[in-house]
């Protein structure tokens, strides 16, 4: 569980890495996750001590990973968490509406992936109606009110600047007002074939653009 101020924004936190995704995103930097099971897991005990001791120096919680809305057992333990405490944040790719509906009233931030145009997520992840359920899932976290960050995360050989143009008109017009581009980071990506020099591709005229559609906009790895 690493301590940061990168995962929440502007709070000590540390993260919980929940194993299991059902995406195969061909850029995954963390395929170990994946699987439903790992070698080294911790049990919610040792966590639970571990935020114990913590307690008045973090200052937020957030479940990570994989995808951590697939566990059964997240939402009881974000209230674990909050009771301790600490503020809950999530990070999701928003594949399963009726998991992330279930949690989101425990969640005070969300940091939420959006693949690409619903009609092209499948090309990223690998699942007929990933994009249905990725965008499905957007729809309800803008409807909570909840503080988020939307976030794209960009290999150039699956997305132009053109689509990335074209995919921020799309979230803007869907009511989304943080948006943040972070460019992949290529070791260890699940698709080998994916180049590995991954160059910014976008022009100061692409980032202009983009910034104008958004209340916030942030460019990550470049
Ligand atoms: S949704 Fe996230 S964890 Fe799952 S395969 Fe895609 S990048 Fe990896």
């Amino acid at each position: 569980m690493p301590l940061t101020t990168l995962d929440y924004p502007d709070h000590l936190s540390c993260v919980v890495f929940c194993q299991g995704c059902a995406w195969r995103c061909r850029y995954c930097h963390n395929p170990d996750l994946i699987p439903p099971r790992a070698q080294q897991m911790h049990s919610w005990e040792s966590i639970l001590e571990f935020l114990q001791r913590r307690q008045g120096l973090l200052e937020a919680v957030v479940f990570s990973g994989g995808e951590a809305t697939l566990q059964q057992a997240l939402k009881p333990a974000m209230q674990e968490v909050k009771k301790l405490g600490f503020k809950v944040g999530l990070h999701t790719a928003g594949i399963n509406p009726k998991a992330l509906e279930r949690v989101l009233p425990e969640c005070d931030w969300v940091g939420f992936d959006i693949k690409a145009l619903a009609e092209n997520t499948e090309l990223i992840t690998g699942v007929p109606g990933s994009g249905q359920a990725n965008w499905q899932c957007l729809d309800l976290l803008l409807a909570s009110g909840i503080d988020y960050e939307c976030r794209t995360t960009v290999h150039w050989d699956l997305l132009d600047p053109q689509g990335l143009l074209q995919l921020a008109q799309r979230l803007s017009a869907r009511g989304v007002a943080h948006f943040v581009v972070q460019h992949v980071r290529t070791q260890g990506m699940l698709d080998e074939q994916l180049t590995e020099h991954n160059a910014n591709l976008g022009t100061q005229a692409l980032w202009h653009d983009i910034s104008t559609l958004f209340s916030s906009f942030v460019r990550r790895n470049d």
